[in-house]
């Protein structure tokens, strides 16, 4: 595909999870968040689901948690605009509760498609909820940093940057491994 196609088709696809009714969340949120960023990029970053600012705005991670991986996507020489973000989910869950598994479930579709059509060399995911949708059993606080083959996709999971605002040891853990994502894409690339 080339970048218009990706970008037309990633378009038409945005239109879809705006009108999506396939679950409850619809009847909360404000607004869908379907992702964003650049059509080209070699690297996703997945994260759970909107919060307060993105089901305000439409726009994923643009809260505290959205700064801190802007800090860190500027440690590895990279703007948000340079990359894609999205989410698994991606309408807010109320409260910002957990997602529940059939709302995972429903939306599923949507992130594969996002996934066909980019084509990134490596995935990596946000915290829990996003490492967990790719490797079902995969422990955060034991794979994080380490790169995960599944099926055509190269997964590398992270700490969620929100647990980072929290957690100074967390934070650590992220930055260091944010650091090794040149090495990781460089590896994935050689493939
Ligand atoms: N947390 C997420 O997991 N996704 C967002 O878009 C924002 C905060």
């Amino acid at each position: 595909m080339t970048s218009s196609e990706k970008r037309a088709a990633l378009d038409e696809l945005a239109k879809q999870i705006i009108n999506c009714k396939n679950c409850g969340l619809c009847e909360t949120a404000i607004n869908a968040v379907p992702g964003e960023g650049n059509a080209d990029s070699e690297i996703v970053f997945i994260g759970e689901a909107p919060g307060a600012t993105e089901d305000q705005t439409g726009r994923p991670f643009v809260g505290r948690a959205g700064k801190l991986l802007e800090f860190m996507l500027g440690q590895i020489g990279y703007k948000r605009e340079d990359i894609w973000i999205g989410n698994i989910i991606k309408h807010r869950p109320p409260d910002n509760r957990d997602p529940m598994p059939e709302e995972i479930k429903a939306c599923q579709p949507f992130l594969t498609r996002q996934l066909e059509i980019i084509n990134p060399k490596i995935i990596v995911t946000l915290g829990r909820f996003a490492m967990n949708y790719f490797a079902l059993d995969a422990k955060i606080s034991l794979d994080h940093g380490k790169p995960l083959e599944i099926k055509s996709h190269i997964v590398y999971p992270v700490y969620h940057p929100a647990a980072g605002l929290r957690n100074p040891k967390m934070k650590l853990a992220l930055i260091e491994d944010f650091l090794e994502i040149p090495k990781i894409l460089k590896e994935a690339k050689e493939k």
